[in-house]
């Protein structure tokens, strides 16, 4: 069934854990998080990034991801993930879906307040909740280990681009968002050393905002160090890259193994798919705390 991200995030606080939230730029992915989430009886939530266009657009994926998640048996939130146009934002909207991020992060201070200001509106039509950005997040979202020129990038955005706790309580006032994605030391991608995350920051964060935090470029981190960010405050975790890498090493070695036979690609979406709804699983009972997550999410 179809939930907003406001009540879905509600659960998350009323249980002191996090959600996990999936990007799905195919069928695949949606089918791997939604049945993962079915069966561990878990709320999800499942977003469309407005950088995975190139993929798949959002007018072919969109309306997929909101009829499956309304026949889901689980709470299902439709996000769209960092959206850079209100028109975008519009259009997801209409599709149905149930949640909005808009991302001025890359503007000055006072044009993201005025336009997340604008997001709030559209979506309060509709009936829908919107998460915003203060800070950027290391890497645009959807980069795997380079920058838009290519470039080999390291983990590290510097100090000055993280989330300022004072400035973050003006915001959310002002926008009156129902999620504050902040910046403390994630990246989008790949981590190229060991994440280094500030913790300190994230608690005066959340003392100073009274809504829940979100966590982008979440996979990666090992389970020690999500389970401190959720007693922190961060209720969403957005997680894709690894689980995608995952899948996608897995058809690799399947394919290997069939040497000179034949490879049929009805075989080659189920294996990535059941890859990536093992790395899910692992994922979503570290975020949810159930029994058995394992240590490193990630392993490779
Ligand atoms: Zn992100």
């Amino acid at each position: 069934m179809l939930i907003t991200m406001k009540n879905i995030l509600q659960v998350a606080e009323a249980k002191q854990c996090a959600l996990g939230a999936f990007n799905t730029p195919n069928l695949e992915c949606v089918i791997a998080v939604l049945s993962t989430a079915e069966k561990l009886n878990l709320p999800v939530i499942i977003q469309f990034a407005e950088v995975h266009e190139d993929l798949i657009p959002l007018k072919i994926m969109g309306p997929i991801m909101v009829a499956l998640a309304e026949k889901s048996t689980v709470p299902v939130c439709v996000h769209l993930d960092h959206g850079t146009a209100l028109a975008y934002l519009s259009e997801a909207l209409k599709m149905g879906f149930t949640s909005v991020m808009y991302d001025g992060s890359g503007l000055e201070y006072h044009d993201n307040v005025a336009n997340t200001c604008m997001a709030v509106e559209m979506a309060s039509r509709c009936g829908a909740s919107v998460e915003a950005e203060i800070g950027a997040i290391g890497r645009e979202e959807g980069s795997s280990l380079g920058d838009k020129a290519g470039n080999h990038v390291g983990n590290v955005t510097g100090e000055s681009c993280y989330t300022d706790p004072d400035q973050a309580r003006d915001f959310v006032t002002r926008t009156k968002i129902d999620a504050l994605a902040c910046s403390f030391g994630t990246v989008h991608g790949i981590y190229v050393t060991k994440p280094s995350l500030d913790f300190l920051r994230l608690s005066e964060i959340r003392t100073k905002v009274n809504i829940p935090l979100v966590m982008h470029g979440g996979s990666g981190i090992c389970a020690d160090d999500y389970r401190e960010c959720i007693s922190r405050g961060i209720r969403k975790i957005n997680y894709y890259t690894y689980m995608s890498r995952n899948g996608g090493n897995y058809v690799k070695e399947k394919c290997a193994s069939k040497g000179s036979e034949d490879v049929y690609f009805h075989d080659v979406v189920k294996w990535g798919i059941d890859a990536m709804a093992r790395d899910i699983m692992s994922a979503m009972k570290v975020f949810s705390g159930l029994p058995h997550g394992v240590d490193n999410v990630t392993k490779e």
